[in-house]
């Protein structure tokens, strides 16, 4: 085992330029999810690390040593897919030993290996049976066990998940992981599934079009994401973003409202522009009790969707809609208004222009705002 770098990858299928200057690493013993919309490079840029697809230009480099140009069979890689492609008529054991069997390694040692990984995915009663015979989550299971028989360099992971049912998934979510807590084999998974990325990656790296937006832990890339994008991307129901404008220096109003104003950051004090971007994600949103410091909204119900654990509360601010996640809602109807608080340190802002996010300062502490816009 050891790491994974790739240095300024990038990719052109004819004249179409899928992948630009890439740079990444996956450490040794890490889980690293590539997050982003369907086309946006993630398979093409896991099919470079596999030797499956040459890149235009940029290096690989494996455990410090120059792999660019190294064929794929030496790699070592297990690579799990979204449609397992296990053989419909061999057994899952011999599904299991292919790799093995076609590296002519000894009969004792194919079921030495086997045992040790069916009892690691706990496969162990289903070895005699056809991948027809299985559920989605055991055929999952089968795939990466196949993958992890040969002992991989490391892991590659494409949408592996994609194809099962919403309970299934979540299940396989932890075990994957589990696993990976496990063996340690260093993974690069994709996907463009966000739960995925936020419950199952030490690092999540978000793509789009091609390019790298942010690099972070899940937690630095949910409550810090760098762009508007990033910003809506991660998290469900995504981020609630307004249009605000400048009033003076100091201030700033709902885009095109007459309602109170509220203080600007000192990014945006010392910045020319006029028109931002404000974000709060909904889980953020408190009911006013009055004297409660922060973003201060009046907003009126459109919608109310009861989830079980929580409601989702869609609303209008001003002529904004948001979004507010509340674990209990007595009292609340359509057509009613409701008193709402964001505290100002979990308030995001955005250049309008370039929609990259504002850098933060000391000066987020704002004084106690009442009222509101209307
Ligand atoms: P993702 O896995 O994120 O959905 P892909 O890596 O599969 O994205 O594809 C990225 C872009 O590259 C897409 O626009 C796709 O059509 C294009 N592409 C992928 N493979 C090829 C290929 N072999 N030839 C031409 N274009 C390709
Ligand atoms: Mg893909």
């Amino acid at each position: 085992m050891g790491s994974i770098k790739l240095h300024t990858i990038s990719k052109k299928f004819g004249q179409r330029q899928v992948l630009h200057d890439i740079n990444m690493e996956i450490q040794d013993g890490e889980f690293v999810v590539v997050v982003g919309p369907s086309g946006c490079g993630k398979s093409t840029l896991l099919r470079i690390v596999a030797g499956l697809e040459s890149p235009s230009s940029g290096d690989l480099e494996f455990d410090g040593r120059a792999a660019t140009h190294m064929p794929a069979h030496a790699r070592n890689i297990g690579m799990v897919f979204q449609n397992y492609a296990l053989y419909p008529h061999m057994t899952v054991f011999d599904n299991l030993a292919f790799g093995m069997t076609a590296r002519k390694s000894s009969r004792q040692e194919i079921q030495q290996r086997i045992s040790e990984v069916a009892d690691l995915l706990e496969i162990g009663s289903l070895l005699k049976s056809k991948p027809g015979a299985l559920s989605g989550g055991q055929r999952q299971r089968v795939a990466v066990g196949r993958a992890l028989v040969r002992n991989p360099y490391m892991f590659l992971m494409d949408e592996p998940l994609s194809n099962l049912d919403a309970l299934l998934r979540e299940r396989m979510r932890v075990e994957l992981r589990r696993l990976h807590d496990r063996v340690r084999i260093p993974t690069l998974y994709v996907t463009h599934d966000q739960t995925e990325a936020m419950t199952m990656a030490d690092r999540i790296v978000v793509m789009r079009d091609g390019r790298i937006l942010q690099v972070g832990t899940p937690d630095e890339v949910y409550s810090r994401p760098n762009s508007v994008f990033v910003a809506q991307f991660l998290g469900s129901p995504p981020m609630n973003l307004v249009r605000v404008e400048r009033r003076s220096e100091a201030s700033l109003v709902l885009e095109g409202s007459e309602g109170t104003a509220f203080p600007a950051p000192d990014g945006i004090r010392r910045a020319t522009d006029s028109a931002w971007w404000m974000g709060f994600r909904p889980e953020r949103i408190i009911r006013s009790h009055g004297g409660a410091s922060g973003l201060a909204m009046t907003a009126s119900i459109r919608a109310i969707e009861t989830l079980g654990s929580r409601y989702h509360v869609h609303a209008n601010w001003g002529r904004f809609p948001i979004t507010w996640v509340t674990p209990e809602a007595p009292g609340l109807m359509p057509g009613s208004q409701v008193a709402l608080t964001v505290s100002w340190n979990h308030v995001h802002w955005f250049h309008r222009d370039t929609e990259q996010r504002v850098p933060e300062d000391a000066a987020l502490d704002f004084p106690v705002e009442a009222g509101g816009i209307r």
